[in-house]
């Protein structure tokens, strides 16, 4: 089984820097998808209360008896004070745990920032509290991550955002890096670049990457994931399918050249996958998240 590498958080929390992902992972197969990471050997998984899924990780987390790494998201419906307080006694419940390693924030509200800092005060008081372990945010920007220093107490310790060859958005991972906030890579491999509609060809069956693959006798998925690694990134992956949830943690035998990870730096589109930060709003966006 693959010895993953821990990255240490701001706070001192040390974290499995390779997670496991869930989004768009039905309920009814997350158990067996999270079992089969746990057994390939993933001690960390992502989650969010918007993925509806948060109670089969829970369950299969339980029934594995392994120390886990948990990480979820508050969803911006249940931004401000009271409410996000109340999130996390949802997930909590749901995942089955009394203490939550890391929670996020999962979208900066830029057009109601004062509920996203109100939501993130919550975050500090279930920090002071012990009810998590480390807090952080995801898909801010570096406007909302400066709105956000401005007056928090405690500095973010992750912002997971869009990263992968074709979106690298560095200036978020620069300005994260002088501040002490680790960047996670979401749709580390480029998902987003082959179900999405995106405009852009997929990162799997890029040239340039797929080159480098041939020369290890590795799978491009490999090659994206060890480029995360060696630049200092924690990265959540999702598979349903064991082979390829395998495939994705047996990155720790073998190392990129810097020629190698500047090849695929100009891979950068600029072109972002997801949604647009600044255009998340409760109306658009809002749902709500079920009690436990
Ligand atoms: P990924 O980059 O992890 O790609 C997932 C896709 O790649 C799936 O279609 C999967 O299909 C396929 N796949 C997985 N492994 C391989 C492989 N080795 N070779 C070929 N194909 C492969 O993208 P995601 O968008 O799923 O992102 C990963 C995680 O990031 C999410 O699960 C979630 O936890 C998080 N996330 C967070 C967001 C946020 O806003 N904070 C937004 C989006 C994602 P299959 O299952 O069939 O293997």
């Amino acid at each position: 089984m693959p010895t993953i590498p821990h990255l240490t958080l701001n706070n001192g929390v040390e974290m499995p820097a390779l997670g496991f992902g869930v989004f768009q992972t039905p309920p009814e197969e997350t158990r067996t998808a999270v079992e089969a990471a746990l057994d390939a050997g993933y001690r960390h998984i992502d989650t969010a209360a918007a993925y509806g899924n948060e109670r089969e990780v829970g369950e299969a987390v339980a029934k594995s008896g392994l120390d886990v790494f948990l990480e979820t998201k508050i969803w911006i419906s249940d931004y401000g004070y009271d409410q996000t307080l109340h999130g996390f006694d949802k997930s909590a419940a749901k995942l089955g745990v009394e203490q939550i390693d890391l929670l996020l924030l999962h979208q900066a509200l830029p057009s109601d920032f004062a509920r996203t800092r109100e939501a993130y005060r919550a975050l500090e008081r279930l920090l002071a509290d012990g009810k998590v372990r480390a807090i952080g945010v995801s898909n801010f920007m570096v406007d909302h991550l400066t709105a956000l220093l401005d007056r928090a107490t405690v500095v973010p310790a992750v912002n997971q955002i869009e990263v992968h060859p074709y979106f690298a958005q560095r200036e978020v991972q620069d300005f994260g890096a002088e501040h002490g906030i680790l960047t996670q890579a979401w749709s580390p491999i480029g998902g987003i670049t082959f179900y999405r509609d995106s405009g852009h060809t997929s990162t799997l069956q890029d040239p340039v990457i797929g080159e480098i693959a041939r020369a290890y006798g590795r799978t491009p998925a490999q090659v994206m994931l060890r480029w995360h690694l060696q630049q200092g990134r924690s990265a959540i992956p999702k598979s349903t399918n064991p082979a390829r949830i395998a495939e994705n943690l047996a990155v720790t035998d073998f190392a990129l050249t810097a020629e190698q990870l500047a090849a695929i730096d100009a891979l950068d589109t600029g072109k972002r996958g997801g949604p647009e930060p600044d255009a998340v709003t409760l109306e658009a966006f809002g749902r709500a998240i079920p009690e436990a």
